[in-house]
């Protein structure tokens, strides 16, 4: 196992604190590891200052050509990565394998492609006998703060657009997640020039503060909690740093009354309790009409009591444990207090199995009101709560109801009312009759206390770039 922070060229473990690194399936320590120093902070920082004067003049050719390699490493080692990431996060390894990381594959794929085609260069005569020209350029060294929920995901998410564009990265993965990142350390080291990509471990109130302070430092981008995100507005605000903020969420699902509910029941089963429901985008929030409320509870509450979950064939598990002890109450305490609620009807799980790790049952939390705190607060856990509605007025104005802006789905069989349905949404994404799906070419982001800029798609190129203008006179 790695367990080398990647500073310019050299592979260093930190000096600081040690970090227990927690098998969350069976609650055994892996591993502990030390966080960086804050000299090996100012290390990182001025190894990517240094890296930028260079890797910011090269093509976009050049730079395709690196990611390329990073994605063929990637895949050649992804077995390894991906054993890596079950072990540190508790996903089913056949998930971690096949779902996340040809996405991750793909993401450096795409944008190896994406930048040689960015959009923006014009030049043309807007003054008499003057030129003018838009350039768009990189902006710096980027600052990137990963959580824990997908960290190898996360890290191709925030790195492989920034470095396409032409910055350099200091890139922190969550404390708690932290060995898919230390195995990509080396495979930077083998394949990009020094600087351009360096990795610093340790907590957020130490390490990552001290980098997202840093005055060199010229763009921050988090995917995290909305609190952390407070806090790195406010170190922003200090040099004005560009912000790149992806923050929680609390999806919610429309079922309409005409939906096809057998199809509704089997995609909600996946994409509620996919992760561990530990996803800003899952479907935990569901709204679902009077006509078919009863049917659809009945049959969310079959399957989801069938979700495998801690099977010894880890083949057979469609869900993993929580991250932590921590996490794992967190989430039984709002089932706990949402309980306490008469209109409430916990219809499965709703509580800790027996056995070893930190896994809690995939539970449905029926009846539930506007008001409550379940259908508010994000749970990030295996819970998804259903509220019954009268028309598709009162399910949007429910949907809209919520500081969180990230993705939302709308589950009809006619596509006029998904079209309309979708249009009023105040989300960064809608899905109809799916959730949950992304693709390398479309963007991801949100609205709201969701946060702002986008991952993936052509669009993260251009958050990751400045537009400059250039005038000639002649
Ligand atoms: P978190 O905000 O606690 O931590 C995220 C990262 O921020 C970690 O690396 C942490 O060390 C760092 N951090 C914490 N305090 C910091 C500080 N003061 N300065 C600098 N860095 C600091 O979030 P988490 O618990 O790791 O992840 C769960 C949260 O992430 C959830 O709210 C979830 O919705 C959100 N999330 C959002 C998306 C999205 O795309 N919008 C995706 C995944 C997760």
């Amino acid at each position: 196992m790695d367990t080398q922070m990647l500073i310019g060229a050299t592979l260093v473990r930190g000096t600081e604190t040690e970090e227990s690194i927690f098998n969350p399936r069976t609650g055994e320590i892996i591993t502990t590891l030390p966080e960086a120093s804050l000299t090996q902070v100012e290390a990182a920082v001025t190894a990517a200052e240094k890296a930028f004067a260079l890797w910011s003049r090269t093509t976009p050719a050049a730079r395709s050509g690196y990611l390329l390699k990073l994605a063929d490493r990637i895949e050649a080692q992804a077995e390894t990565l991906a054993g890596l990431e079950a072990l540190n996060c508790g996903k089913p390894g056949p998930l971690a394998l096949n779902d996340e990381l040809p996405a991750i594959v793909d993401c450096f794929r795409f944008f190896a492609g994406a930048v040689r085609c960015m959009t923006g260069p014009i030049a043309g005569e807007y003054l008499e006998g003057h030129t003018s020209m838009i350039r768009r350029d990189p902006i710096g060294i980027v600052a990137s703060i990963a959580p824990w929920n997908y960290p190898l995901m996360m890290m191709a998410w925030k790195i492989a657009p920034a470095i396409a564009a032409g910055n350099t990265v200091v890139f922190k993965p969550s404390e708690q997640t932290p060995l898919t990142a230390l195995a990509m350390a080396k495979i930077f080291a083998d394949v990009l020039p020094e600087g351009v990509v360096n990795i610093i471990l340790g907590r957020g109130e130490t390490v990552g503060s001290a980098l997202i302070n840093h005055p060199k430092v010229a763009m921050i981008s988090l995917t995290g909690d909305i609190a952390t995100g407070r806090k790195i507005l406010d170190a922003a605000n200090k040099t004005i740093k560009r912000t790149h903020l992806e923050l929680g969420g609390k999806a919610p699902v429309i079922v309409m009354e005409d939906a096809d509910i057998d199809a509704t029941v089997e995609g909600l089963r996946a994409f509620g309790f996919y992760n561990s429901g530990q996803d800003c985008t899952a479907a935990c929030r569901i709204y679902a009409q009077a006509s078919v409320y009863d049917d659809f509870v009945g049959k969310l509450t079959d399957a989801v009591s069938q979700i495998e979950y801690a099977n010894p064939d880890d083949s057979l598990n469609e869900m993993g444990p929580l991250i932590s002890l921590r996490q794992r109450d967190r989430v039984a305490s709002f089932v706990a207090r949402a309980r306490e609620a008469n209109h409430i009807e916990v219809t499965t799980g709703g509580d800790i199995p027996d056995g070893d790790g930190f896994f809690y049952k995939p539970t449905v939390v029926a009846g539930a009101l506007q008001t409550d705190e379940i259908v508010r607060r994000e749970v990030f856990g295996p819970v998804v709560s259903v509220t019954r509605f009268a028309d598709a007025e009162e399910a949007i104005t429910w949907a809209n109801d919520s500081d969180y802006g990230l993705a939302s789905s709308v589950w009809t069989k006619n596509v006029s009312t998904g079209m309309q349905i979708a249009s009023r949404l105040q989300y960064g994404c809608t899905w109809v009759n799916t959730h949950f799906m992304l693709t390398n070419e479309m963007p991801h982001g949100g609205m709201k206390q969701s946060g702002y800029g986008k991952d993936m798609s052509s669009y993260a190129l251009e958050d990751y770039s400045v537009v400059r203008h250039v005038m000639v006179a002649h």
